[in-house]
């Protein structure tokens, strides 16, 4: 009977095998014991399951250990458990850099965030008075102090303002903007989407290159509810170009019984111009030249937390604060310690470039990048080897988030470049700097990975990742 004959023959064949063993074997492992109390029941049994299936299907020769199969459960859990947002060292030359989480924030604001987290704070509550109070007053004195503005309130970020601003002001209304200023900032703020989702018809007037003061004057009509205008930042129309000042905007706005409105996007609180930077434009010089609300980012040029900060008329910031979309972008307490405490950096002004990271890698000069960059090219070229050339040269940073990028500012940076020119040992090498343990961000240029020596503040700790290449 051959049916007979094969059931022995699969039998004795499986008498033979090498078996895995159980969950409950493994979990008994006395290596077993650390990783149960590390992670948990639930999650050890999930991770053993998982490899004892992966050796079942791979039909891996000869069988994993149980000591084997214990540490590859282990790896799995740890790496589970590592944390996805992992600081990394920003030596890409772009200060505010967008997906590395724009502005550093100062220690005070590192520290006012952790006491914001750690107790109970007074976030609506007087405490003269022992009554309800309000979130938006614990900075809202800072900031008209700053910018010379009436009022002000503050919600989750600068495309929150500006959409809280416009369905506020102009909801089922129009709102003019120069052609020249329906930008596109990285991150998909578009002005004209961002007017759509707010309930406002765009009414466009000028032309790309240029727009004049009579554009604006021609387009007001009954169902005109506010001039605006857009800081254009992170692109430029050069050549035969027009545009209309603030002060001229805001007089035909006024004159028809109009609120101007402008998004300044980075909008400083000091001129940057000043310390050798790109020039940016700063709100308190909006606020005199006659615009009613101004609208910017709390983690770009200010170097503080992700919010958007809205200064200006004290009846229209009382009618943006009524607005039911206020409640849906507040702030939360941590945000809030984190700004009030960056704003205050900027009271005590013969502080602020050495407390607020920003500004500080913004203003650092060339010859500690120079001196810095020195140090560390032997270590690098050590760590490398052969193949590889470690040279200091000269390169371009910038401020970043939506500034001009053709504004440069001259920074020092390690290139590393392979001896036999190949593209694809440069993109190689980016990418192993990327799986150390703290992640290195550089850039490829000009055939050299540059790795820009501007925010690089951590010398002890970029030094002990090298030990890992
Ligand atoms: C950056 C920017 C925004 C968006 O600000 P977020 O804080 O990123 O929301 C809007 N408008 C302008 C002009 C900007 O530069």
């Amino acid at each position: 009977m051959p049916y007979a004959i094969d059931l022995a023959e699969s039998a004795e064949v499986k008498v033979d095998l090498p078996r895995l063993p159980s969950v409950d074997a493994l979990l008994r492992l006395p290596e077993m014991r650390q990783v149960l109390d590390a992670h948990g029941h639930a999650a050890t049994v999930s991770a053993l399951r998982s490899e004892l299936e992966k050796a079942r299907t791979s039909s891996e020769t000869p069988l994993p250990s149980s000591v084997e199969l214990a540490a590859r459960a282990e790896r799995q859990l740890d790496e589970l458990a590592q944390h996805r947002l992992k600081r990394v060292f920003n030596l890409t030359g772009t200060v505010l850099h967008t997906n590395l989480g724009r502005a550093v924030l100062s220690e005070a604001a590192i520290a006012a965030a952790a006491t914001a987290m750690r107790s109970p704070v007074a976030l609506e509550f007087d405490l003269a008075g022992g009554g309800r109070g309000d979130r938006d007053s614990l900075v809202e004195g800072l900031i008209c102090e700053l910018t010379g503005a009436e009022a002000a309130t503050v919600v989750n970020n600068n495309a929150g303002a500006v959409l809280l601003v416009l369905a506020a002001l102009a909801g089922r209304r129009e709102v003019v903007v120069s052609r020249g200023e329906l930008v596109e900032i990285g991150g998909s703020f578009r002005v004209p989407d961002v007017m759509r989702a707010a309930g406002v018809k765009l009414v466009e007037v000028g032309t790309t290159n240029r727009t004049h003061a009579r554009d604006y004057a021609d387009a007001i009509g009954p169902r005109t509810a506010a001039l605006m205008k857009v800081h254009a930042s992170n692109y430029r129309v050069t050549g035969f170009t027009a545009e209309v000042p603030q002060a001229e905007v805001a007089r035909i706005a006024h004159d028809a019984g109009l609120p101007f409105i402008e998004d300044l996007g980075a909008g400083s609180l000091i001129d940057m111009a000043a310390m050798g930077l790109p020039k940016e434009p700063v709100v308190r010089d909006c606020i005199a030249a006659g615009v009613d609300v101004v609208t910017f980012s709390g983690d770009k040029l200010l170097g503080g937390p992700q919010a958007g900060l809205i200064a200006g008329r004290s009846d229209l910031i009382a009618r943006i604060r009524k607005h039911p979309l206020k409640r849906a972008l507040r702030l939360s307490k941590m945000t809030l310690a984190a700004l009030e405490a960056t704003l205050n950096a900027y009271r005590r002004p013969d502080l602020l470039m050495s407390d607020l990271p920003t500004l500080r890698h913004l203003t650092r000069p060339l010859a500690e990048l120079e001196a810095m960059a020195a140090r560390l090219a032997p270590c690098l070229a050590e760590r490398l080897g052969e193949g590889w050339a470690v040279r200091v040269t000269a390169s371009d940073a910038q401020v970043g988030s939506g500034s001009l990028p053709d504004a440069a500012i001259p920074s020092r940076a390690l290139a590393l470049s392979p001896v036999r020119a190949s593209g694809k040992a440069l993109i190689q090498l980016a990418a192993r700097l990327r799986t150390l343990p703290v992640p290195v961000i550089g850039r490829v240029h000009e055939g050299a990975l540059l790795l820009d020596m501007r925010c690089l503040e951590d010398e002890p700790g970029f030094t002990a990742q090298l030990e890992h290449l």
